[in-house]
């Protein structure tokens, strides 16, 4: 594997993109029967409110392929968020809906819609994998609600052009994966693309062994990425790159002045909405698990949950993804990966920019960014009154070295730390519990101390605001799994109950106690993989 943080400016990769694209299933089917439910397709008054919009498919036809998602057999609902339901103005409860869920499963279009599959491409794991593409997901039109526009996207909606050797499905408990994380890092405050909902068939799906698909609609802006860049630069195509480009500016970046200097303040303004993004992930202990570039959103949101995990006991080397053996994606190399994958979309952007030395010039904030946005959220984390500074190295490094020799769990960690009183080592018990090692936690306790009283104040203040900022409930896998299996048994009460947790994941909830626990022993021997 190559350096993770090689400078793709400094080597420009050859181009091996020559995947031709596959022949165009615009009829594949599933083979399985339709429900009751496909046969209200074309009732264009189920969904009122979502007369949808297009404006990526203004692009030229080879930005993306114009078809229909392939019918689900049998749908049925899995799970819906009121959150993201209200962003586009939809009472969630329409979602029970035959006719509504219908245009959910990709059995029945929306007014206006233009269905489609975008193009791009992208680097898998450093090495450059050609063209890639939406393979199984199908955006369906832009929904306008107030001020906003989101695009509405079917994931596992059937074959594509981009398909390659997929199915064009996903399975449930990859939907559910994502459908669940999705709407937690929304309630943490942390970019990303949102989820409506999960809707499951009994159409099998072979994976490692036979399970079921299920459709999970996204919502976001725009779902480009890094890669659709990284596609038209491999094939050496300005103009297309600049129309990508344009498209971006006009509908999402409208801060960015519309002179000559625009695409170099696109890639500016990427690399600090991404520092910052990544900067969030590393607070809250979020790891990925697949930061390749054609999963980076242009927009700065965390996007396409697949083998993603909330670390429990900290680990700096700690591997989310069980397919990833060289450990690229590990939790401490999430930082050096983005502004790799940042390079990989600068190098794509020369063209446009105009020169290396700019294009190097629009990157080389990344670093003193992602610093900033770290120390605000360490300064927050921990109660103080400003960001970290140099002068707190030692309690810093002396933390991330206490949690690492403890493997101390990282959301309870900082949970607990809320409760400290200044005044009352004695009453630390259930923090100091987290170690190990006690003696060596108060020891760093005492650094803890003595750097709050440099800021003053009282107990109750401080622990209001970081109650605000370290959750007491992320996702954890087994959390996931528990909601899979019950949904694996048609019985989806449990997902909805994770669900409401996670939606106020700040909120001490006491009588939800259970769901802020470390993973049980069963859940030891949990992996989550790329399979999906
Ligand atoms: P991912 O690792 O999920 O980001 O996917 C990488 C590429 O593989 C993207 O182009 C996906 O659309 C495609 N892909 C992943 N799974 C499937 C599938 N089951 N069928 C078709 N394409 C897929
Ligand atoms: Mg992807």
């Amino acid at each position: 594997m190559s350096d993770p943080v090689a400078d793709p400016l400094a080597d420009p990769s050859a181009d091996s993109c020559a995947d031709p694209l596959a022949p165009c299933p615009e009829s594949a089917s599933s083979g399985a029967t339709l429900g009751a439910t496909a046969l209200v397709g074309g009732d264009q008054g189920a969904v009122p409110a979502l007369a949808l919009e297009n404006s990526f498919t203004r692009l030229p036809g080879e930005f993306y392929t114009r078809l229909l998602p392939t019918p689900l057999a049998d749908p049925y609902l899995v799970g819906a968020s009121a959150m993201a339901a209200r962003l586009i103005g939809l009472d969630v409860e329409t979602l029970a809906q035959p006719q509504v869920l219908a245009v959910f499963a990709g059995n029945a279009p929306l007014p206006g819609g233009e269905p489609h599959a975008a193009v791009y491409s992208g680097h898998q794991f450093g090495v450059w994998a050609g063209q890639l593409g939406d393979g199984r997901a199908i955006t369906l039109g832009e929904a306008r609600h107030e001020a906003d526009r989101w695009e509405i996207q079917l994931k596992g909606a059937g074959l594509t052009p981009y398909s390659r050797m997929g199915d064009g499905r996903a399975v449930l408990r990859s939907s559910i994966r994502e459908f669940l994380c999705s709407e937690a890092m929304a309630a943490l405050g942390v970019p990303t693309t949102r989820a409506l909902c999960v809707i499951g068939s009994p159409a099998p799906v072979v994976r490692e062994t036979v399970e079921t698909a299920a459709v999970v609609t996204r919502l976001a802006p725009s779902f480009v990425r890094f890669g659709s860049f990284e596609h038209w630069y491999h094939r050496d195509r300005p103009e297309a790159l600049a129309l990508l480009a344009d498209h971006v500016i006009a509908g999402h970046y409208p801060e960015i002045d519309r002179g000559p200097g625009r695409y170099r303040a696109l890639l500016e303004a990427v690399v600090l909405r991404t520092a910052r993004l990544v900067a969030h992930w590393q607070a809250l202990g979020f790891c990925h698990g697949v930061m390749n570039t054609d999963n980076m959103s242009i927009l700065g949101l965390t996007l396409d949950y697949g083998p993603f995990g909330f670390m429990e006991a900290f680990d700096a080397g700690h591997i989310c993804n069980h397919s990833d053996d060289a450990g690229r994606y590990a939790y401490a190399r999430q930082p050096q990966v983005a502004h790799w994958n940042l390079y990989a979309l600068g190098q794509a952007l020369v063209p446009l920019i105009g020169s290396v030395e700019e294009t190097r010039a629009a990157l080389e904030p990344f670093e003193g960014a992602f610093e900033a946005a770290m120390a605000e959220h360490l300064g927050r984390k921990l109660g103080l009154a400003a960001p970290t500074g140099p002068g707190d190295a030692p309690l810093v490094d002396g933390l991330f070295a206490l949690l690492q020799q403890n493997h101390a769990d990282f959301t309870l960690f900082f949970r607990r730390l809320c409760d400290l009183k200044q005044a009352d080592p004695k009453a630390d018990g259930p923090l100091r519990d987290l170690f190990l090692e006690p003696a060596a936690f108060d020891a760093w306790a005492a650094l803890y101390r003595a750097r709050l009283a440099q800021d003053g104040g009282e107990d109750a203040g401080r622990q209001a605001r970081m109650r605000a900022v370290n959750p007491r409930y992320v996702l954890r896998n087994y959390l996931a799994e528990v909601a899979i299996q019950h949904a694996r048994n048609q019985d989806f009460s449990e997902l909805a109950k994770l669900q409401k947790v996670l939606e106020r994941p700040y909120d001490e909830q006491p009588e939800n106690a259970a769901y802020a626990a470390p993973a049980p022993e069963w859940a030891a021997g949990l992996e989550v993989s790329c399979s999906s």
